[in-house]
């Protein structure tokens, strides 16, 4: 089993890219859970068809320890199994406390377990490794492969450049390691290139350029991934295309950050390309 989390700048399309891949990979007929891990526990809506009923720490808390499988995990599109972890009540607690809690909990379930015979576990997490909270799932352990959605804005590759130092931190001394950068697209200019060259940097790569397209949110507003909403669209291939390279992936790194000049520098040799 693969244990991948996403990581990325808030607002980034962390929770829309993950279940758009998940769902070319239940296409192709792997076996995938997909774990929240946000409070806003909206990482399953569009494989669900709607937003979670009730999230693992909800459960816990309205039912005691007494749970079982079903009351905490559902089935989505193609047998897709989603699970929201959700969060302490706002303002209360640490987030990052209540995702092993979660996890912890599916372990015990055996939602982890051989006969389960899941190809993939996907943490969709909230935002960069500035909080160690946010850092849970790969300091315990729980995920292995790191990608993280950027853009050419230069925040998101500034978050992209501190969630590497928090990978590299934690590669040490674990098993974790980063697959790759995914280029969400905000059509800035030469981003294709930005984010290679970017990607080369820190001693990765880019593994898909996922292009700006609104029927990303036509898809979104029908509670669907593009996958299920139009099955024929190019921006469908092109989640398709995603989960076949995350698949084939053996390109697996511990990054190297960049300097801030270093990033600034390549900010300007990209950004500012034949203006
Ligand atoms: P958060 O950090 O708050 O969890 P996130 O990184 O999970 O945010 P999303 O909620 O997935 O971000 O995406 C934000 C918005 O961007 C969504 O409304 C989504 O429809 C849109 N979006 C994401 N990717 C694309 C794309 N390739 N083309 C067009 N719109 C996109
Ligand atoms: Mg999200």
């Amino acid at each position: 089993m693969r244990k991948i989390a996403i990581y990325g700048k808030g607002g980034i399309g962390k929770s829309t890219t993950t279940q758009n891949t998940v769902a070319g990979l239940v296409e192709m007929g792997k076996k995938v859970m997909v774990v929240g891990c946000d409070p806003k526990a909206d990482s399953t809506r569009l494989l669900l068809g709607g937003l979670a009923q009730r999230s693992v720490l909800d459960t816990l808390r309205e039912e005691g320890e007494d749970v079982e499988l079903a009351d905490i995990r559902s089935p989505g599109f193609c047998s897709s199994l989603c699970v929201e972890s959700g969060g302490p009540e706002p303002g209360v607690g640490c987030a990052g406390r209540g995702i092993i809690t979660s996890i912890n909990m599916l372990e015990q379930l055996g939602a982890y377990d051989e006969e389960e015979n899941l190809d993939y576990v996907f943490y969709d997490v909230l935002g960069d490794v500035v909080c160690g909270g946010f850092a849970m799932p790969i300091r315990e352990g729980k995920a292995e492969e790191i990608y993280i959605v950027c853009s050419g804005e230069m925040m998101a590759m500034y978050a992209a450049n501190n969630i590497c130092k928090g990978i590299q931190k934690y590669a040490q001394t674990g098993a974790v390691r980063l697959g790759g950068l995914i280029c969400n697209s905000r059509k800035v200019d030469n981003e294709r290139q930005m984010i290679e060259a970017f990607a080369a940097q820190l001693g990765t790569q880019m593994i898909h350029f996922v292009p700006r397209e609104n029927d990303v949110q036509r898809a979104e507003i029908q509670r669907k991934t593009v996958i299920e909403w139009n099955a024929q669209c190019p921006q469908a291939d092109e989640y398709r295309t995603l989960a076949r390279a995350i698949d084939e992936n053996k390109n697996f790194v511990i990054p190297k950050p960049m300097s801030i000049p270093q990033l600034e520098n390549l900010l300007m040799e990209y950004g500012l390309l034949g203006v």
